[in-house]
């Protein structure tokens, strides 16, 4: 069940600062969570200002990678 970021995220660096697992990395549009670092304790959720770290269901992840594939 991992935390992801959306497309609301605005490269504020909040989450990346705040992750005590240094789970949580600066892409080009977006931050990204290492869904094997990530401990889900839920630290970059309460801090987005932007509300773009939101915590999906394994299905929905996994459905949303293959997309990601896809394209
Ligand atoms: S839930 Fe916790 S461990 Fe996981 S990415 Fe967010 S701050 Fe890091
Ligand atoms: S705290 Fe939210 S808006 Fe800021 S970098 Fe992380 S995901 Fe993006």
């Amino acid at each position: 069940m991992p935390y992801v970021v959306t497309d609301e995220c605005i490269l504020c660096g909040a989450c990346v600062v705040g992750c005590e697992s240094n789970a949580i990395t600066e892409g080009d549009t977006q931050a990204h969570i290492d869904v094997a670092l990530c401990v889900e304790c839920g630290t970059c959720e309460r801090n987005c200002p932007s509300e773009a770290i939101i915590f999906v269901e394994e299905s929905e992840y996994e459905a949303s990678q293959k997309e990601k594939t896809a394209e």
